[in-house]
């Protein structure tokens, strides 16, 4: 679709499953049951969805799903059907070498997964068996992420660790792809990223205006449609008091304003716009964006 002078599409990397009371949090399952009903491990389905954002004669991309180098294990574990991004590009016309700007909200494994992958060695090799070299997937790109979120991701304890996979991000260091930001920063004209925290120290947020026209996306802040409500808040934050502000700030901004919103784990729908019931409730009136 477009937004004012820029273009914008949702690319789907694919799905996984997580935990739904790690998902909603305090919030009871009787209650979040009956809106996304989980499955028999107890698992409810997001989606993966990345942004293409084609403005100022540029590509940019936000978030890379959890990409192609998952074990067999780790892909039961999360019913993961995924390493799709490549191929949905393509289907916008743009190779991986086109890609100028990877913006990610932040590191855990599924935003980043999808920045590097295993060297392909020739036909016949499996390049997702869970071995060989390393290589980024977007070989002209810059990746930003805030400086906060990087330590956060390099140095981690027993309670943060198992969300990260080095194997994403470290290349990207080593190939000098990778720029650290300190807090809000214009990218483009009219392209944003701003530091919101909450989910993790660093978690920025995609902020894009063109012609009077707003659109965000939340990252994990909000990652679904279902996590409007100010309550909704996943047990993965490292600062949930801090997601509650960001939410209530924005929320508010993005109401007042008209912003499109974009749900990088909605499944349906995955972006929208904000209204409010008869009961004076906030509701999403879903809008395509492909
Ligand atoms: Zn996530």
């Amino acid at each position: 679709m477009r937004l004012g002078s820029a273009e914008l599409h949702v690319v789907s990397d694919g799905a996984i499953h997580m935990d739904g009371g790690a998902m909603f949090g305090v919030v009871p399952k009787a209650i979040w049951s009956r809106r996304r009903p989980p499955d028999r491990k107890n698992r409810v389905e997001l989606g993966l969805n990345c942004l293409l954002i084609r403005a100022g004669g540029k590509n940019v991309l936000v978030d890379t799903g959890v990409g192609t180098k998952h074990s067999q294990r780790t892909r039961t574990i999360y019913r993961m059907r995924a390493g799709q991004l490549t191929p949905r590009l393509a289907e916008h016309g743009i190779r991986p070498e086109d890609i100028d700007l990877v913006v990610l909200t932040h590191l855990h494994f599924d935003h980043v997964g999808g920045c590097t992958r295993y060297r392909r060695r020739g036909r016949g090799s499996s390049s997702s068996n869970g071995s060989g070299e390393l290589e980024p997937v977007f070989p002209n790109a810059t990746h930003l992420v805030q400086r906060a979120d990087w330590q956060e991701a390099t140095e981690t304890n027993e309670r943060t660790r198992p969300a990260y996979n080095p194997e994403d991000f470290m290349p990207l260091a080593e190939s000098r792809q990778l720029e650290l930001l300190d807090g809000d920063t214009e990218l483009l004209p009219g392209l944003w990223v701003r530091r919101i925290g909450g989910h993790t120290a660093g978690h920025q947020m995609a902020y894009l205006e063109s012609n009077g026209e707003k659109a965000a996306c939340f990252g994990d802040v909000i990652p679904t449609p279902e996590h409007l409500p100010l309550n909704y808040l996943t047990a993965f934050d490292l600062y949930p008091l801090d997601t509650l502000d960001a939410k209530r700030r924005w929320l508010a901004e993005a109401e007042r304003e008209n912003w499109l919103l974009l749900f990088g784990h909605g499944v349906a729908p995955k972006a929208g716009r904000l209204t409010r019931n008869a009961q004076g409730r906030l509701e999403l009136t879903a809008v395509a964006v492909d």
